[in-house]
């Protein structure tokens, strides 16, 4: 792809043989920063930097800069003797910390050029986080933007640069001349491509600045590649979001990567101080987690999930012709009949029964959305939406068979079991229980056992829980569905995703003389299709 765009490239314009380095600097489209850095090793957490050496070049011309740092520990002899700097060199000179705010506003707002940038960059901010000081730049990795313009050459490294484009080294592993090595790779460039094809490949692999500034890169890629639940948290320990997935860190990395940035990755990103993981065993567990969390927590950044005061939903009964609003503080969702929809608040109710009316074309007054009075035309009527049942004019058997076909995609499904359930899931290795009652999550449990103690103390449902019903209705009706048509248990284990399955626990019958719990626990009678057998799909939203 990108070698034809080359090839293209060269056809419509020939670049220049030589380059006139001022003119290259004053033509560019935003100030770049070449860096190189010599260290005390290999680990950016442990090891130090000795020296740093740095080509600026931009509008305003190209200026050099480079220093020596005392590392404040010891430089392992064969480093002493790769670069040339010695434990007595560095000796006496400033630490990194008393030149940290300066370096900063010499590097800020600049394209942050590096060979091998993520080991000159991650140093860089360490020791930047360390001087109290969040650093944060564009990055284009000359490594990168080398294999990318010369896919056909087998070596990268800067010895390979030099004997390939003649570059001119004014020594070798000090920090200033390997950062000039750079620049005048960078020159080289423009002697075989166009800016405009430079500029391309550069787009291509530079890599915008959207890692948190305050987070370490290790702490992320110290994160489980695993389902659960991440909670960020930022300044003073204010918790700033949760979030869950079947593969935490790559999650987490996508927050931050500038593919998917939107406003508020980029507002978390600045805000972000550490990242706290609750394991689970797969994507149920990850998902009735993360929706707990939120509503007891109540993240600064999460909206969607948090649990409004009230809740509202349309009620009608077999005998009424008119649907009436009803409050969950008033009525039990989970088990009145006839319920349609749920509501965060009775405006919300009222436009939704109102575009199901205009839908249709159903009669606003004899839906109670319009007051007239009795025998005078609603007004859809006048309009020609209304068939009339408010004139007389239609039947009203009609009106209200079409009504509750028309409510009947709302309908809420009252809880179907006797009493609470506990949805068994399988991970790779382990399995959790997510005990659950009346459209209500109670909790999570990594054994049977432990299933015991939970129903022991388990704390009664208080109400219905819309994201809990959102999340299962179709879940468990998917479950139930297989255990009364009972396909072989084995058709199913094709299937790779995280499969789980359904126990039913009972309350007792009648005189329950011993403890709730234990009753609770009481299997059915197994049936010939033992539902523990069955193994079917996670279904997948
Ligand atoms: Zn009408």
């Amino acid at each position: 792809m990108f070698e034809n765009v080359v090839e293209d490239a060269n056809a419509v314009s020939i670049p220049p043989e030589w380059i006139d380095p001022d003119a290259l600097a004053r033509s560019l489209p935003a100030p770049m920063v070449f860096v190189d850095l010599e260290t005390t090793g290999g680990n950016a957490l442990e090891d130090r930097i000795t020296e740093i050496g740095v080509v600026e070049v931009g509008p305003h011309g190209i200026e050099q800069w480079s220093t020596l740092l005392d590392p404040a520990e010891p430089i392992p002899p064969f480093i002493q003797k790769l670069t040339g700097i010695t434990n007595e060199m560095v000796r006496g000179q400033p630490s990194f910390d008393t030149l940290a705010q300066g370096l900063a506003e010499r590097l800020h707002g600049k394209l942050f050029v590096a060979h091998n940038a993520r080991f000159d960059y991650g140093f860089l901010k360490n020791e930047f986080r360390r001087a109290g000081i969040g650093f944060q730049a564009d990055v284009l990795c000359t490594v990168r933007l080398s294999r990318l313009l010369f896919p056909s050459a087998a070596r990268h490294g800067l010895d390979a640069l030099i004997a390939r484009f003649g570059l001119a080294p004014q020594g070798r592993h000090r920090a200033l001349a390997d950062a000039d090595l750079l620049w005048q790779f960078w020159q080289k460039l423009h002697t075989l491509y166009t800016p405009d094809l430079i500029g391309q490949a550069v787009q291509r692999v530079t890599k915008r600045s959207s890692q948190p500034p305050q987070l370490p890169d290790e702490a992320i890629d110290a994160l489980p590649a695993s389902p659960g639940v991440y909670l960020f948290y930022g300044e003073g320990d204010t918790l700033l979001y949760v979030g869950k997935s079947v593969d935490v860190r790559a999650r987490v990395r996508s927050h931050f990567s500038s593919d998917h940035q939107v406003a508020k990755d980029l507002r978390i990103s600045q805000e972000i101080r550490r990242v706290e993981v609750r394991r689970t065993v797969g994507e149920l567990g990850a998902l009735l987690l993360e929706s707990q969390l939120v509503k007891q927590l109540q993240p600064v950044h999460n909206r969607m999930l948090r649990r409004s005061a009230s809740l509202y939903s349309w009620q009608l009964t077999q005998e009424s012709d008119t649907p009436q609003l009803v409050s969950a503080k008033t009525v039990d969702f989970s088990g009145a009949e006839s319920l349609y929809g749920t509501f965060s608040s009775r405006n919300g109710a009222e436009s939704a029964l109102r575009a199901l009316a205009d839908e249709h074309r159903l009669c606003c007054a004899q839906l109670g959305l319009e007051k007239v009075a009795k025998g005078r035309p609603c007004f859809g009527y006048q309009v020609k939406r209304c068939d009339g049942v408010c004139v007389g004019a239609a039947p009203l058997s009609e009106h209200t068979q079409r009504m509750r076909e028309a409510l009947a995609t709302l309908r809420l499904e009252t809880w179907p079991y006797d009493g609470p359930i506990a949805i068994q899931e399988h991970g790779d290795n382990d399995v959790e229980y997510h005990v659950i009652d009346r459209w209500q999550y109670l909790g999570s449990v990594a054994s049977r056992d432990a299933l015991d103690a939970l129903v022991d103390n388990m704390p009664a449902a208080t109400g219905f829980d819309p994201d809990i019903y959102r999340l299962l209705r179709r879940r468990l009706a998917a479950l139930r569905a297989a255990q009364s048509t009972a396909p072989a248990p084995l058709t199913m284990l094709h299937l790779t995703r995280p499969a789980f399955r359904l126990s039913q626990v009972e309350r007792p019958d009648a005189a329950p003389r011993k403890p709730r719990s234990v009753a609770l626990l009481r299997r059915r009678q197994p049936r010939p299709e033992d539902p523990d057998q069955l193994r079917l799909p996670f279904d997948v939203r």
